[in-house]
């Protein structure tokens, strides 16, 4: 049998392959690229809809990215990262649309604004603070404060509605903000390369195992799960953008980057409404604070969703704990998941993080009336008739070696590759689908390093801003935002 090669292998259909190819694709059209997929269609894992929030995240509303300094001033370094790591992928889906190549802006991304919501004294503070430091940068221009009861019914009647009148409460927005069907995205994608030459997308196909052959290719099984029939194919590079199942495949490649991580798996429960009344009289994002020990994506909010056409609204996410690294995946996951380098940041990593173990335990053994409670903090009359209970997608944190703890849990994206730039993976879910343009930009620059200097002009093409920086140039970020805007038929700040 004649070697079947390819120049790429990627591994899963979410959001992180299949934007990664469709850059790869407007990049080298002659790329060869295989996608394979255990389950039998696209983004059914984190990057489907109701399997993740659907929040266009770019630190508009999360408070977790804006952390209260010692000196009680209010940082927001890591909220301007992210902020402008979103314009990557609102610039390369807009020039995708403008291409013909990802459908209407309507199936994937809309309008709804973000909005912080706080309650009590010190939050009050806190959140003036935060909008003191961050309205003052061009990025965040157009945020709104206020701490008028009338002013936040107008802006969230649900949320106002039915609360104590004597509660201090503060609230900022921000307009501009965006519900994201990051499905849609991974579908519309997928569908474009796969009316592309070169480019095959395999479903029901599970990549078993990864060997490097002597000649420096990439030697990948790939299991068929209907026929039950294994085959091997050759690639000069692999891309892990298996999600929940990133980490295994990436010990199974045995690259020397990849040793001493380990996942720890945080699973999520949704309430969804789809009463119609309601639904229309909530157009927002509200996001508030985190309780004590929470990892920073279980703070609790309130948020409109535009999912295949229809609007509904989701809450929560309440935290639980299941030892599967997807959705789909085994019980037997985090346990297979040990190995030797691994155990001693894992372990270092149960010892330090008591308060997240305490948040974990309490939300597994929070009754359903405690749930409705928490919701009733946002929606005060809400009534437990209108809401179901819905499974979200699974969140592997990454556990890595740490040379002074021994090993610490990281709540962002981590780019895992080989040093002769053969092999990436990502791992990990913070801040997630809305940076995957920015992920990819890394993974570019570690898999094809020497490509990129003649590949600059057609990035520029499709990243009007790239090489750029947007949070230090205030007239870069006007353009490059309200051509964004006016592509994806999405609200700017003049
Ligand atoms: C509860 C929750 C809420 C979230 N909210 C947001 C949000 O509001 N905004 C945001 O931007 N992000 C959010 N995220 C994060 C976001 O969903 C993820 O970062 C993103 O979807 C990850 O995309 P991916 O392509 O890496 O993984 P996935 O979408 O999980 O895709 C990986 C694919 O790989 C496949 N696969 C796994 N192993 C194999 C194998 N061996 N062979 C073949 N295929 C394999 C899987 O079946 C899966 O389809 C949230 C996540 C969760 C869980």
């Amino acid at each position: 049998m004649p070697k079947k090669q390819t120049d790429i292998v990627l591994v899963g259909a979410g959001i992180m392959s299949a934007t990664l190819a469709a850059m790869l694709k407007e990049l080298q059209p002659d790329m060869t690229v295989e996608i394979f997929e255990l389950l039998d269609a696209a983004a059914e894992e984190s990057s489907n809809a109701w399997n993740n929030a659907g929040t266009g995240h770019a630190a508009l509303c999360e408070l977790n990215y804006t952390p209260q300094n010692p000196d009680g001033s209010v940082g927001i370094a890591r909220a301007l990262t992210v902020n402008t790591q979103y314009d990557l992928s609102q610039l390369f889906w807009a020039y995708m649309v403008r291409k013909g190549a990802m459908g209407d802006p309507d199936s994937f991304i809309h309008n709804v604004p973000h909005i912080s919501f706080v309650w009590g004294d010190e939050n009050v503070t806190f959140l003036r603070k935060r909008y003191d430091a961050m309205s003052a940068h061009h990025c965040f221009k157009g945020m709104e404060y206020s701490e008028d009861p009338a002013v936040l019914e107008g802006w969230m009647p649900l949320v106002m509605q039915g609360r104590d009148p004597l509660q201090r409460v503060a609230g900022t927005r921000m307009i501009t903000g965006t519900d994201v069907d990051f499905g849609a995205v991974t579908r519309n994608l997928l569908a474009y390369l796969r009316s592309q030459p070169g480019v095959n997308v395999s479903y029901s196909h599970k990549v078993t195992n990864l060997r490097r052959t002597e000649d420096g290719d990439w030697s990948v099984s790939v299991k068929d799960e209907k026929s039950g029939q294994t085959r091997t194919l050759f690639a000069k590079t692999v891309f892990l953008g298996a999600g929940g199942g990133a980490l295994k495949l990436l010990q199974k490649s045995g690259i020397e980057e990849g040793k001493g991580f380990g996942g720890f798996p945080v699973s999520g429960i949704f309430l969804q409404c789809d009463n119609a009344e309601l639904v229309a009289r909530h157009d927002a994002k509200v996001y508030g604070k985190a309780s004590v020990g929470a990892p920073p994506m279980s703070v609790p909010h309130l948020d409109s969703r535009y999912v295949d056409g229809k609007r509904s609204m989701l809450f929560g996410p309440y935290a639980g704990f299941s030892t599967k690294f997807l959705k789909h995946g085994s019980v037997t996951d985090l346990f297979s998941s040990i190995k030797p380098d691994n155990i001693g940041p894992m372990l270092a990593v149960g010892r330090t993080n008591m308060d997240l173990t305490k948040y974990l335990v309490g939300q597994v053994l929070e009754s359903k009336e405690h749930k409705y409670n928490a919701l009733q903090d946002y929606f005060p009359s809400a009534n437990p008739d209108d809401w179901k209970f819905i499974v979200a997608g699974q969140r592997v944190q990454v556990i890595m070696p740490d040379q002074k703890a021994g090993g610490k849990l990281q709540f962002g994206t981590e780019v895992v590759s080989s040093a002769d730039g053969s092999l990436a993976a990502v791992l990990g879910a913070s801040p997630g689908a809305s940076v995957a343009v920015a992920v990819m930009l890394d993974v570019l620059g570690r898999l094809y390093k020497d490509k990129l200097a003649g590949w600059a002009p057609k990035m520029t093409e499709m990243i009007p801003s790239y090489g750029k920086s947007i949070a230090d140039d205030a007239e870069l970020c006007h353009t490059v935002r309200s051509y964004a805007a006016d592509v994806l038929k999405l609200a700017k700040i003049e």
